[in-house]
């Protein structure tokens, strides 16, 4: 798994965010939010740059240089937060949620730590063309916070996009016109939807007419022309239920751009919930193949996330994307002569071995 927090030891007095750059390239005099490296030995880094001196341990020059970097002194810690090499970079903006999913990967808390400035400055420093996430917990809690930090960073840099992580409850009226802010149009919603039936959607993100209110925020988000990419997360409660789904997105959300039906992710809730909760789609892949058949037919783009290609039928692989994140993909022994890798998402860093390598079928 690649590292994202390393331990460090820092001089500042406040947490600050910069840009690694390679000795050679240091100008004259500071530039803001830049380090330059000025060690690189066997143990990891020492660097200098507007904020002061600091070192990082466990890492090399060649794998960080480019990165953006929250260095935090009280934790002794520098979060990479932008990796120059990565298509995956998230920033967690709150780890608070009003929801409750079933199978929530990242389990809420009740603890909310700002860093949105921090997270604002970082952005700006990110790659051209950077596509960058934001998730959480539940983003839009911070509704203003979160359009100012797009607001402002689109606005400076209109080669980059956001896509958002959000559970959809907390989209109103008076949302719209900001939401039609130029800016928006290079931001994508990722939002749930696990059924057709509000009951068994509620019940699966464990709010009460979570459903509704979400069907409200659909209403907003498409007078103000937000683009919206539906997700849903395969589950023995509703995998049965799929192509009714695929049905009510045609029919009463034609507005959808697109259609991620993704497998579950063994962390968080799911791990102690996975017998339980996991749907084996190699076992059965009928609900699934329908659900896809019905959304090709109205020209509803879907894919597949978090299938290995081996366990989805032929006719059905070009569904499939390599939608894990560099950083916590991983693939068993078994998939090393297999000639699907290059295109396979493989497994989840913390997908029990056990199964996966029970589970494939190299080809
Ligand atoms: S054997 Fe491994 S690499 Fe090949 S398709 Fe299956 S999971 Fe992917």
């Amino acid at each position: 798994m690649i590292p994202l927090r390393l331990p460090a030891a820092i001089e500042a007095e406040r947490p600050f965010v910069t840009r690694i750059e390679d000795a050679g390239a240091r100008p004259a005099g500071k530039r803001r939010f830049q380090s330059w490296i000025v060690g690189d030995d066997v143990f990891g880094l020492a660097l200098a740059g507007d904020q002061g001196l600091f070192t990082i341990d466990g890492i090399q020059a060649s794998q960080v240089v480019g990165d953006v970097l929250l260095v935090d002194p009280i934790r002794q810690q520098a979060e990479r937060l932008i990796r120059a090499d990565s298509l995956h970079n998230t920033l967690l903006v709150t780890e608070r949620c009003d929801q409750l999913c079933q199978m929530c990967s990242q389990p809420p808390k009740k603890t909310h730590e700002d860093r949105f400035e921090l997270l604002r400055q970082a952005s700006l420093l990110a790659p051209e063309g950077a596509t960058l996430g934001i998730t959480g917990g539940e983003p839009t809690l911070y509704k203003n916070e979160l359009f100012d930090l797009i607001e402002i960073t689109l606005g400076e840099r209109p080669d980059m996009s956001f896509h958002v992580l959000s559970n959809g409850q907390h989209f109103e009226q008076h949302d719209v016109g900001r939401l039609r802010n130029p800016a928006f149009a290079r931001v994508t919603w990722g939002i749930p939807l696990y059924s057709s039936a509000a009951s068994e959607h509620d019940a699966i993100v464990g709010k009460p007419g979570a459903f509704e209110r979400l069907h409200q925020s659909f209403g907003r988000l498409v007078e103000a022309g937000a683009r919206v990419e539906l997700r849903t997360v395969v589950l023995s409660s509703n995998a049965f239920e799929l192509p009714a789904l695929a049905k009510h997105i045609v029919w009463r959300l034609p507005f959808i751009g697109s259609w991620s039906v993704m497998q579950l992710e063994n962390i968080g809730f799911a791990k102690n919930r996975w017998s339980k909760l996991f749907f084996d789609h190699r076992a059965n892949f009928t609900p699934i193949a329908e659900a896809l058949d019905r959304a090709s037919l109205h020209a509803l783009q879907a894919r597949l996330f978090n299938f290995p290609l081996c366990t989805v039928p032929p006719a059905y692989r070009s569904y499939a994307v390599r939608s894990i994140s560099d950083w916590k993909q991983k693939y068993v022994a078994a998939c090393d002569d297999c000639s699907l890798k290059p295109r396979c998402a493989g497994f989840f860093e913390w997908h029990s071995g056990e199964h996966a390598n029970a589970w494939v079928r190299p080809e």
